[in-house]
Order: C-alpha cells, then sequence, then structure tokens
C-alpha cells in the first residue's frame, strides 16, 4: 500500500484502538508490541522513522555501568538483559563491542564515589584502578551467570603501551570490558515498523504525518507532504514523541513538564592513527568535568563523542563549534600524541535526550531510565494520554513490553505473544559463526546469481533481508551507482519501493550509511535522485528540489559542505 492508499483508509476508518505519537525507537518498539497482541494501531511521526534522537545516539547497546555509580542496579540489570537479547534477535545489526578504560591513578576516587552513592553531592573525580575494579566486578555479576560475552580483565601499563604506544605516559593500567554496538539503528526501527504491519493488518505506521491538535474524542493530523488533515478517534494515546512529550501534550489539550532534555553531538573522523589505536575496541574515559567520553570504529571511520547540555527546544539543538572543541579536545587528554584537528571530520550529529526533568546542576547524574506519565481524560478531551519519558536504544524492547501491559489492562485484552525471543527483520534465521554463514552466502549467491562478494555486502548491509533485496535485484538488468559504485541502482530502487522512503534525506541518512561515512557528494545526490525519482513518482523539479534540500540539510547540521562542481 502506498502513502495516498494509506491516508484514504485513515479518513474512512477514523476509529483506532491506540494512536502512537512518534516514530523513534520507543514509538516503533511499543508498535511492534501492540502487533504482536493483535490491537489495532497507528503511528505517526512528523519526519522519518528515527530521525529525532534515536538517530543521534552513541549507537552502544549497553547495560550502562555509570548507573552503577547512581546505584541503579534494576535498570543496569535489566539493560544488560536486553543487550544480550539484541544480540540475538538482531544479530544481524549488534555485535559484541570490547570496551576499554584507560587509568591514570591506583586508589582515586574511592571516596567520592562512595559518598555519591550514599547521595553525596561530590564533584567529578578520576577513577582509580580499585574503583574501577569494583565497578566492573559489580558490572559482571549484574550480567549474572548466563552473560554471553567474556568478563572484565585488567592490562599492565607496558601492556596498555605496548598495545596502544599512543596513550598517555602516566597510564597505570587499562581494564576492558564487554558491552556491545549496532551498526544501523535507524534501519533496525524501520525492520521494526516493517515486522509491525507485516504482523497485523490492522497495525499502521507513517511517517511525515504530525499530531497537530485535538478536540473532545478527535485528533487532529497534518500529512507533512501534501499539507492534507486527518481526523483521527483513539481510545488511548500514547505520547512517544520523545524530547517533544511537552509540545506534543500540549498541542493535544494538555499541560505537562515531564522533559528536561539535554543534547549530546557526536563527532566522526576520518583519521588512520586514531583508528588504528582503537585496536577495535571503544575507549571509554572521563573528561575533567565527570562526563564519559568515548570513540569507537564504525566501518573504517572513529565516532566520537558526547557532550550533555541542558536545552528547552529539541528543534534547535545542533553540534556547534564549542563541543567539536570539547570532543576533540577530551581525545587529545588521553592520546596526546595523535594530532588531530576539524579536517579530520567528516560528519557532526546530534540529539536531545528525553530525561525527566529534574533539578540536578549534573545532568549525568539524571537517572535513563524509563517512565509511562498517566494523564486520564480530561480538560475536555476524551481519551487518556500515555507519555512515554527517558529510554534507550538498549531498553525499548522491554519498555514497550511493561507499557502494552499497562494498555491491555486499559481495552480489557489478554496478552497472546512475548517478543523477548522474536528475532527482529533481517535477523532471522542470521546464519551463526562462520561456517554456516560461507554455507548461506554460497547457496543464496547461486540462487540469485550475485558473486559471493557482493551477497555479503548484502547480508551486512540487509541480514537475511539480503534475500529479498537479491532476488529484486536479479529481476531486472543492474548496474553500480556511478557515484558510489558499492551501491547498485536497484538496490536503491528496493529501498524506495519497500521501505517507506518519502526523501532523499530519508535514504542518505536512514535507509544507508552514506552520510555518516562521509561517502556522499552532489554528483551521488543527483544520480540518487534520478533513481528515486520515478519510483516515487518524482516530476524533475522536485527531483532537484530533494538534492538541494539534501545539501542544506548536510551543511547546517551535519558540517558537510557538498558543493556542486559544474
Ligand atoms: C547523545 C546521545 C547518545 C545516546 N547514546 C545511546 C546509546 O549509546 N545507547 C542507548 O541505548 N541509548 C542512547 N541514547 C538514548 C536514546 O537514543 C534515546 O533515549 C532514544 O532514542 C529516545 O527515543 P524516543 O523514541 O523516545 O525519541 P525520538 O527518537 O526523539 O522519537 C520521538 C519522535 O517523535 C517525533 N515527533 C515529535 N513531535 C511529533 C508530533 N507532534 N507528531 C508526530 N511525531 C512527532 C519526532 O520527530 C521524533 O522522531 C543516546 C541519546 C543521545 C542524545
Amino acid at each position: 500500500m502506498n502513502r495516498k492508499e494509506q491516508i484514504e483508509i485513515l479518513k474512512c476508518r477514523p476509529q483506532v484502538s491506540v494512536l502512537i505519537i512518534g516514530g523513534g525507537i520507543n514509538g516503533v518498539g511499543l508498535l511492534r508490541e501492540l502487533a504482536l497482541q493483535g490491537v489495532d494501531a497507528l503511528l505517526v511521526e512528523k519526519s522519518d522513522f528515527c530521525s529525532g534522537t534515536s538517530s543521534a545516539s552513541t549507537r552502544v547497546i549497553h547495560g550502562g555501568l555509570r548507573y552503577l555509580e547512581n546505584g541503579e542496579f534494576r535498570l543496569v540489570k535489566e539493560s544488560l538483559q536486553e543487550r544480550n537479547r539484541l544480540l540475538k534477535n538482531a544479530a544481524h545489526y549488534t555485535r559484541p563491542l570490547p570496551t576499554t578504560i584507560p587509568i591514570f591513578t591506583w586508589s582515586r576516587g574511592l571516596l567520592p564515589a562512595l559518598g555519591k552513592f550514599l547521595g553525596f553531592k561530590v564533584s567529578p573525580h578520576d577513577k582509580g584502578a580499585v574503583l574501577v575494579k569494583i565497578g566492573l566486578s559489580l558490572y559482571d555479576q549484574c550480567a549474572g551467570r548466563q552473560n554471553p560475552l567474556p568478563r572484565h580483565s585488567f592490562s599492565s601499563r607496558r601492556a596498555a603501551l605496548g598495545l596502544r604506544p599512543q596513550l598517555r605516559e602516566d597510564v597505570v593500567c587499562t581494564a576492558t570490558y564487554y558491552d556491545a554496538c549496532i551498526s544501523y539503528p535507524e534501519r533496525l526501527g524501520l525492520e521494526i515498523v516493517l515486522d509491525a504491519e507485516r504482523q497485523c493488518s490492522d497495525v499502521h505506521a507513517m511517517n511525515y504525518v504530525s499530531a497537530k491538535g485535538a478536540q473532545e474524542d478527535t485528533v487532529l493530523l497534518e500529512d507533512e507532504a501534501s499539507g492534507e488533515s486527518i481526523e483521527i478517534k483513539p481510545r488511548v494515546v500514547i505520547n512517544a514523541s520523545g524530547a517533544w512529550i511537552d509540545f506534543t501534550n500540549r498541542a493535544l489539550q494538555r499541560k505537562t513538564q515531564y522533559i528536561g532534555g539535554t543534547k549530546g553531538s557526536h563527532i566522526v573522523l576520518d583519521h588512520p592513527e586514531l583508528l588504528l589505536a582503537t585496536q577495535n575496541q571503544m575507549l571509554y574515559f572521563d573528561n575533567t568535568d565527570g562526563r564519559i567520553c568515548i570513540f569507537y570504529p564504525v566501518n573504517g571511520k572513529v565516532i566520537a563523542g558526547s557532550t550533555d547540555i541542558p536545552v528547552s527546544d529539541p528543534e534547535t539543538a545542533n553540534c556547534e563549534e564549542d563541543e567539536v572543541d570539547y570532543i576533540l579536545e577530551s581525545i587529545r587528554r588521553v592520546f596526546p600524541a595523535i594530532r588531530l584537528n576539524r579536517s579530520h571530520i567528516i560528519y557532526r550529529f546530534c540529539g536531545v535526550r528525553p530525561l525527566p526533568r529534574s533539578n540536578s546542576s549534573t545532568p549525568g547524574e539524571i537517572s535513563r531510565d524509563h517512565i509511562c506519565a498517566f494523564l486520564p481524560a480530561g480538560n475536555g478531551i476524551k481519551f487518556p494520554i500515555y507519555s512515554l519519558i527517558g529510554g534507550k536504544w538498549t531498553t525499548f524492547r522491554a519498555f514497550g513490553e511493561q507499557v502494552t501491559d499497562r494498555i491491555l489492562n486499559d481495552l480489557g485484552r489478554r496478552r497472546l505473544a512475548s517478543s523477548a525471543d522474536l528475532p527482529i527483520g533481517g535477523g532471522r534465521n542470521f546464519p551463526q559463526g562462520a561456517a554456516d554463514k560461507r554455507e548461506w552466502l554460497t547457496s543464496f549467491a547461486e540462487k540469485y546469481g550475485l558473486s559471493i562478494q557482493r551477497m555479503e555486502i548484502l547480508l551486512d548491509r540487509y541480514g537475511t533481508r539480503a534475500r529479498d533485496v537479491a532476488d529484486f535485484i536479479g529481476n531486472a538488468p543492474d548496474e553500480p551507482l556511478r557515484s558510489l559504485p558499492a551501491y547498485s541502482r536497484r538496490e536503491i530502487l528496493f529501498m524506495a519501493e519497500r521501505e517507506k522512503i518519502v526523501h532523499l534525506n530519508d535514504l542518505i541518512l536512514r535507509r544507508t550509511m552514506m552520510a555518516l561515512l562521509g561517502q556522499l557528494s552532489f554528483e551521488l545526490l543527483v544520480e540518487l535522485a534520478g533513481v528515486l525519482a520515478p519510483a516515487l513518482q518524482w516530476p524533475e523539479e522536485r527531483a532537484q528540489e530533494e538534492v538541494q534540500r539534501a545539501v542544506r540539510l548536510m551543511e547546517k547540521v551535519h558540517g558537510v559542505k557538498l558543493a556542486s562542481r559544474q
């Protein structure tokens, strides 16, 4: 069904049990949970799926080592359990991530840490080896006996400097523990949407549709693409609009002050020496102000971040120059021998953490737990609203499950199924181990007439959905893109036809990693728009507009200048 047909159906059938506003990871995760229970639901997202905060994370699937300092053991345990589930259920996009902490003192930080744990206010402090040992032992403990990842280990100063000679000379040792990372978070979000729609025919998700207002039993939606209005009559509304939650509630005639967002920025660097220093691990260390800094490799580049700065309006949050200085300086402090400057930056991004409003002057101390706030019908509005506050990529499934139980209770329905062991998208039947993978590649490369190398690239990008892509590619003549031969025209066409692309930006930022990996050029944008145009019925002017829109966004938001060479 295309967008037009979907909108016509909504107009004819405005009644829906659950309306979810916001298509970030919390919204789409909940949609899939509801689909599994056979509950009819509609999700609307004002932009593209996972284009808000969910596109701006560090991409780490983690238990939250730092949360132990605040005594949040329940959150750490839940996060570790969900991390392990994601490693199984989204095996195509998640992988274990060894994480190394460089340590510069033996015993510093013990007393402040104890004070913090007991609830006293303490200033930022370096963590010595003893404290890190206690923290990592607790972390291993929280992961439990079934933990599939190795326990932590320590390396001597000599070994640490042997492996990373660029490290600060006064390092006393390093500690390494395991978490996980996710290669294509936005694609995983999209796969969750596609799975939900496939699971239940009464479940729909529409990007570029925003919630604009409410009256009595009706929510007023607007199609951002055509300006058309749509009226929906939900029994329950879920406000999953993240950092926009209070704005959305206000549009729905309810005044709330749930959110105290903090923005976080990252930069992506093309820097072979820094890449080498990662040794395929994440580096994790405290900055002088107590914030955590990290960097780790992603497809031959290095992601580094992040900042944590209170903001009031998520629409205006951008990665600013002083944040870039801050991130570069934090790396230089630990790796002084590595020369870094702005010329190494190929991309930058920023998002606003939808944290609960708090009086804490230290953003890092605000809980990263999730809360579901309830507003009963009232103020002339006839439906209740649940607001999904906080949460993380790591815990979206658990959060969605908990909220679904409350909704099922409201609707007087019973739970039918659990998502705990349910694979997502291309994680279904994902080959395990080298031999299994080799067999998978050989058999499907032969079946679809592609080389094993090409099939491997598709498996990496789409998980086992690579079969659908390969099948589609094989149905007509294909050729590599002139400006980026790692992709072919029919591969792009597959995404245009099957993956809810509305704008060129959806393709370059979220269906692929072209923007993040610095692969864009003006010529590539023109070529991609040319491939999308017939599939999305864009006239010539619209294709040109899409290119200009992408150029503007890349420069204004991501610090990338794409000039035409004409
Ligand atoms: C810098 C940073 C680093 C992070 N790192 C990690 C990490 O490594 N691991 C981890 O697990 N988590 C991490 N997180 C946390 C995680 O990314 C977020 O908590 C999560 O993405 C929030 O998802 P969400 O769905 O609530 O919000 P969003 O993803 O922001 O989704 C809300 C959506 O609502 C839409 N919307 C708003 N108003 C309307 C309206 N009126 N109508 C329709 N739609 C509307 C928005 O466009 C948006 O897409 C990080 C966050 C940040 C900022």
